[in-house]
Formats: structure tokens, C-alpha cells, sequence
């Protein structure tokens, strides 16, 4: 069983806007006024770049992106730079994240939904891991899903590869070559792996509306995550909460300390940048 992993110092917040002109104007304003450092989540590694030179043109923040097509030297050098509060923020797919032990990351934005609440929940708790006071907050315009949904069917092969020759499956994608031969080494009919993906689709599908719900909810989301997770809930009065018991976003507002440009840095900001 996965432990929700409570952590009262994180705000949790929703919020809906009304469409995507909306939700970039809306994303623009939080990494301005927000106190970094922060990490903003993408789907789309082209949209992780594009708001990385965006926020960096706007608000003057040091801003870089990452992503799992950049090369392992780019994605350590960056991390490292985020690490030793040489970055404001960082515009990141789910590829960020792994073994990043930053204590005093103050705000987590998702610029898109993850795939379920467990994604979720893990993203948010790279804040605040100093237990200060920090904020997650989740941008929402209503259709978002349909994004998670054919990232989803990607990551999975179509029934009729079932049938596919070993020489021809070597060709497919990775994900869904490892899916495939995964079974099949396992001695499985076709059949059977046909069952395994429809299951494997519905499962990840409820959990995505699992998460839907938790987006849509109008309870306390605290509360909503302690029962998803059959977790009693701490007897604590947490007082920065969520935006169901109410929230204060001046609260986690404030400027961003200058930091000193390096030798070298610029430029190679310049060229991820470019
Ligand atoms: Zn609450």
C-alpha cells in the first residue's frame, strides 16, 4: 500500500480556469509573483521549453527546462543548478524529480494533470521537504484529461499487436515492445495478453478519474486524499490547507532573491534557451 504521505506544511490547491489563453495568462502570473525556487510540471516537453524562455522573458527569473530527450550531462548540469540556487524555477516534464534533494523548493505548479493521484501526490511532495511553509497549485480547464488519456493509450500496444511476429515487435516503440515480450516470455497465449491490456487500460484509466474527482471535489482535498488512502487524518489543525478550507495565495507570494550569474553560465543558459 501506498502511503499518501501527509504533509500538513504544503497547500493544496485547484485552480479551474476557463480555458487555455486563460490557464497561460494564469501560469505567467503565478511564476512572477510566487517565491521560488519552484518547479513547474508539463505533459508536453515542447510546452516545458516554450514557458521556460516565456517566464525567463517576462519576469527576468532564471529559468531553465528539462526534459528526457535533453542529454544526461544537460539534465545533471541543471539539477545541479537547482540544487545550489542557481535556478528560480524549473519547467519540467515527470522526467524531473528522481533523487532532486532540494529542501527548500517553495511552490510546485501543474501546468497540466498527472496521470493519477499517487503521480500527483509524489510531484507536490518535493515541496517544502524543510517543512516550511510552501504551495502546490494545479491549473484545471475542463477537457485537461483527454491529454492524460492518449498519453495513456501510447504507453500501451494495440490489441491487434498481440499477433505481431518477435522479429516486428522488435520495431514498436519501447514501452509497448516491453509490454509485449514482457508476457510473452511469460508464456502467455495472445489472448491472453489482450485481457492484460484491456485490464491494464481500464485500471490506468480509474485512476486518472480517481484524480479527476479529486480536481472536481468540494470537500477538503486533505481529506479527500486521507480517504482515498484509508488514512485516519492527524488530529493537527493544519492551517494553510486548501483552497476548499481557504487558502491565502499572498501568503506564498513575495520577491525572488537576485542570483549571481557564474562564469559560463549565461551562455550555456543562453544556448538551452536558444
Ligand atoms: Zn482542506
Amino acid at each position: 500500500m501506498i502511503h499518501s504521505v501527509d504533509r500538513p506544511n504544503i497547500a493544496i490547491v485547484v485552480q479551474k480556469v476557463e480555458s487555455k489563453f486563460e490557464k497561460q495568462t494564469q501560469l505567467l502570473k503565478l511564476a512572477g509573483s510566487l517565491k521560488g525556487p519552484g518547479i513547474i510540471y508539463f505533459s508536453s516537453k515542447r510546452l516545458a521549453e516554450r514557458y521556460a524562455y516565456e517566464i525567463a522573458e517576462h519576469h527576468g527569473l532564471r529559468t531553465a527546462f528539462y526534459h528526457g530527450d535533453m542529454s544526461g550531462e544537460d539534465r545533471v548540469t541543471i539539477q545541479q543548478q537547482f540544487i545550489q540556487n542557481q535556478l528560480h524555477l524549473i519547467c519540467a516534464t515527470s522526467a524531473f524529480g528522481m533523487g532532486v534533494d532540494k529542501g527548500d523548493v517553495r511552490f510546485i505548479i501543474h501546468f497540466h494533470m498527472p496521470g493519477d493521484l499517487e503521480a500527483y501526490l509524489q510531484e507536490i511532495g518535493r515541496a517544502g521537504r524543510d517543512g516550511a511553509p510552501s504551495i502546490a497549485i494545479l491549473l484545471y480547464a475542463d477537457g485537461d484529461e483527454a491529454i492524460q488519456l492518449q498519453l495513456q493509450d501510447r504507453d500501451l500496444p494495440e490489441e491487434e499487436l498481440v499477433y505481431l511476429s518477435s522479429a516486428l515487435t522488435e520495431q514498436l516503440p519501447i514501452t509497448e515492445r516491453r509490454f509485449l515480450e514482457f508476457y510473452r516470455e511469460l508464456g502467455l497465449t495472445p489472448e491472453r495478453i489482450k485481457e492484460k491490456i484491456q485490464f491494464r487500460k481500464r485500471w490506468k484509466r480509474e485512476n486518472l478519474f480517481t484524480l479527476l474527482n479529486f480536481i472536481k471535489g468540494i470537500t477538503c482535498r486533505r481529506r479527500f486524499v486521507h480517504n482515498y488512502f484509508e488514512e485516519v487524518a492527524k488530529d493537527d489543525i493544519v492551517s494553510k490547507c486548501c483552497d476548499i478550507c481557504g487558502v491565502n495565495l499572498s501568503d506564498f507570494e513575495g520577491e525572488n532573491e537576485a542570483i549571481e550569474v557564474q562564469q559560463g553560465w549565461q551562455e550555456y543558459l543562453d544556448y538551452l534557451l536558444r
